[in-house]
């Protein structure tokens, strides 16, 4: 029998947890002679009584097992934990506010049978999100998609599958700074999409606010790509580009070829071009220096040069 481990991060849901364990019985209760179910929830510092929750489950049931941090980490971080942990033949990650339909479940691993080793959830356009965010999240796959080495698509969820064969390489990755489902997909594999509706959150919160959103979409921008660091460079040649032609066109025109044009700008607008000049020729020593460090960077976070999906020798 093929065990499968869903890995849950949890924080503050109390309410949620009785409720996603008895979808997942339910679930698995159709296709209990051919998959073991193994719950992992990771207990990201909640403040409420979420651990105490999982516990309760984890005397009825000692397929339910909990990591549990000492304070609050970040899901990325929590749902990193739950992969290094978890012992599956494939894991689902999920969310622990039932906004993931569990009712797919074995719509993924029916995709996970036929090959894939990925299967990703992608969820349809959320008519009831807000303006603010739609705007937020199609700026930021226009931009990552322009500066990433790899295609991120729109709207694919953390709700995956992963083969233990994904999860093993995903536990080679060392850097801190993380958004799972980028590390993910830049791990390549054979992938298959499942389309799901999200479902409305009945208890608590989101804890991703604006802040928390930007914050995110800042770090994979600079986790992703080293375009920001290239920016200064760039833009440094722009200006010294045009300031250099403008400046040798008064400074030509002035003393050698005497054109009336030339001749109007005064001392302060020359001194003014001399400045943007430096300024560029600055900026294009950040750009120069922002080379340096993009390969510091890239040796630091340490990823692994290929990925290798079985050896035949
Ligand atoms: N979560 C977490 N740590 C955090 C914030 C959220 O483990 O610091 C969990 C949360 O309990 C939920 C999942 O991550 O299971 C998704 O969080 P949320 O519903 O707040 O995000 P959204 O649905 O807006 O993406
Ligand atoms: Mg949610």
């Amino acid at each position: 029998m093929k065990k499968i481990s869903i890995v849950i991060p949890v924080y503050n849901e109390e309410k949620n947890i009785p409720l996603i364990y008895a979808e997942l019985q339910k679930v698995f209760a159709g296709c209990a002679n051919e998959y073991i179910l193994d719950i992992l929830f990771v207990n990201d510092g909640s403040s409420d009584n979420t651990i105490g929750e999982i516990e309760k489950l984890g005397q009825i049931n000692q397929n339910v097992r909990c990591i549990d941090f000492s304070r609050n980490f970040g899901k990325e971080v929590a749902t990193t934990a739950g992969l290094n942990e978890c012992q599956g033949d494939a894991c689902i990650m999920l969310d622990g506010d039932l906004q993931h339909p569990v009712e797919l479940i074995p719509d993924f691993i029916a995709k996970w049978e036929k090959g894939a080793e990925v299967v990703v959830g992608i969820r349809n356009e959320n008519k009831s999100s807000g303006m603010f965010k739609k705007i937020g999240s199609a700026i930021f796959y226009k931009i990552i998609n322009r500066i990433a080495e790899i295609e991120i698509i729109p709207n694919a969820t953390d709700y995956r599958l992963l083969d233990r064969v994904v999860i093993d390489e995903f536990n080679r990755f060392t850097e801190t700074n993380r958004m799972t489902r980028a590390l993910v997909d830049w791990l390549g594999f054979r992938r298959a999409y499942i389309y799901f509706d999200a479902n409305e959150r009945i208890h608590g919160n989101a804890s991703y606010n604006f802040w928390k959103l930007f914050k995110l979409a800042i770090n994979s921008f600079v986790s992703l790509s080293l375009f920001p660091l290239q920016l200064a460079g760039n833009l440094g040649i722009v200006i010294t580009l045009i300031s250099g032609l403008a400046g040798s066109y008064i400074l030509l025109g002035k003393y050698f070829f005497h054109t009336p044009f030339a001749s109007t700008f005064s001392d302060s607008e020359n001194l003014a071009i001399l400045l943007v000049f430096l300024v560029g020729i600055i900026l294009i020593s950040i750009g120069l220096l922002a080379l340096y460090i993009a390969n510091i960077h890239k040796e630091v976070i340490n990823r692994p040069m290929y990925i290798v999906r079985k050896k035949k020798i």
